[in-house]
């Protein structure tokens, strides 16, 4: 197999040896890495503490150091002090939220990712055009709670192409579909094939609106997973895409697993291995993995390479009123 990167470590384990492959790309994508960078510009410009509405992005990790630095997380927009500078998190936000923050008062910079603002956009443009939406997405997450409401009109929710079935939709000549960014490509294919055999005249953008750097890590973690025996996801249990990451390895029959951290590692599931596959999240930082990689130097002696894969080269603009500051 063509390699990226081959180095050999001198492991603490005693005799055995692992090889420890690592997918590419992994870990933060361009609009974590925006909303990490809002958060940090902010308490440098304006002083702790900042506030910010839910976890900025899906990692226990990220928020700790934020919060060490002076940011404030909250569920809710009334635990927040009028006048108070708010930032909302990388998933995006209702306009209820949006008119609620402007009733009290916050000045609010806004994280959002452009890739899920994109969507909101697509949606309310289907409804100016008349049609309700059929919006898939996994019920419960931030994104959706976001995307469906900034939508006038009807949306309805779906996950699964046996759902298609079951909806009762006013007309269905006058259908768009849009779906969630982190959702696996292909579920969210049957799902929308069955929107369009069930109704021919939907519209809708496909796969597209799964976000570049979702596309990316699956289809990374899918070569990864053809060529090792244990794929270690690194990222939180409430990360979207951290999840579908575990379920695309899986669906290659190999044990799959979900890890926080390093502490989360169980040795047993290496019994037998002798290659392990590691990928991360797009809200996962790169030291987690790393650290892994140290946790499993002390199982056995690592032998180190990187698939080859994607080099992404996305940023995001900083929204204008910290742009001046240096990165
Ligand atoms: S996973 Fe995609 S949509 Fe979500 S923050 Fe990253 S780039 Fe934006």
């Amino acid at each position: 197999m063509d390699k990226s990167a081959s180095a050999t470590s001198t492991g603490q384990g005693k005799g055995r040896r692992l090889r420890v492959v690592l997918a590419q790309p992994r870990g933060f994508c361009a609009g974590v890495e925006r909303a990490i960078e809002i958060v940090e510009r902010a308490l440098e410009k304006y002083g702790p503490p900042i506030y910010v509405r839910h976890e900025i992005v899906h990692n226990r990790h990220v928020v700790e150091r934020l919060r060490a630095k002076g940011a404030r997380f909250v569920d809710e927009l009334d635990e927040i002090p009028p006048g108070s500078v708010t930032i909302f998190s990388a998933h995006g936000v209702s306009r209820a939220v949006e008119a609620s923050a402007e009733s009290r008062d916050l000045p609010v910079i806004d994280a959002t990712c452009p890739l899920v603002s994109k969507v909101h956009s697509e949606g309310q443009r289907y409804a100016t055009q008349g049609r309700e939406i059929i919006l898939i997405g996994h019920a419960g997450h931030p994104e959706i709670e976001g995307t469906m409401g900034r939508i006038d009109g009807k949306v309805y929710l779906i996950s699964k192409a046996e759902e298609v079935a079951a909806l009762q939709v006013s007309n269905p000549e006058k259908l768009a579909f849009i779906t969630q960014t982190t959702l696996s490509v292909d579920d969210t294919r049957a799902v929308i094939d069955a929107l369009k055999e069930r109704f021919p005249g939907i519209v809708g953008p496909d796969t597209k609106d799964i976000c570049y750097a979702t596309q990316n890590r699956q289809r990374a973690v899918h070569d990864l997973a053809m060529d090792v025996d244990v794929v270690l996801v690194v990222g939180a249990a409430n990360s979207s895409n951290s999840n579908r990451l575990r379920e695309i390895a899986a669906e290659q029959n190999v044990p799959s697993y979900l890890v926080a951290d390093a502490d989360a590692l169980d040795p047993q599931w290496l019994e037998g291995a002798t290659s392990v596959g590691i990928t991360a999240g797009a809200s996962a930082p790169e030291d987690l993995v790393q650290k892994l990689i140290e946790r499993l130097r002390e199982i056995a002696e690592v032998e180190m390479e990187t698939l080859p894969g994607i080099t992404e080269n996305v940023r995001f603009r900083m929204p204008a009123e910290l742009a001046e500051l240096a990165g």
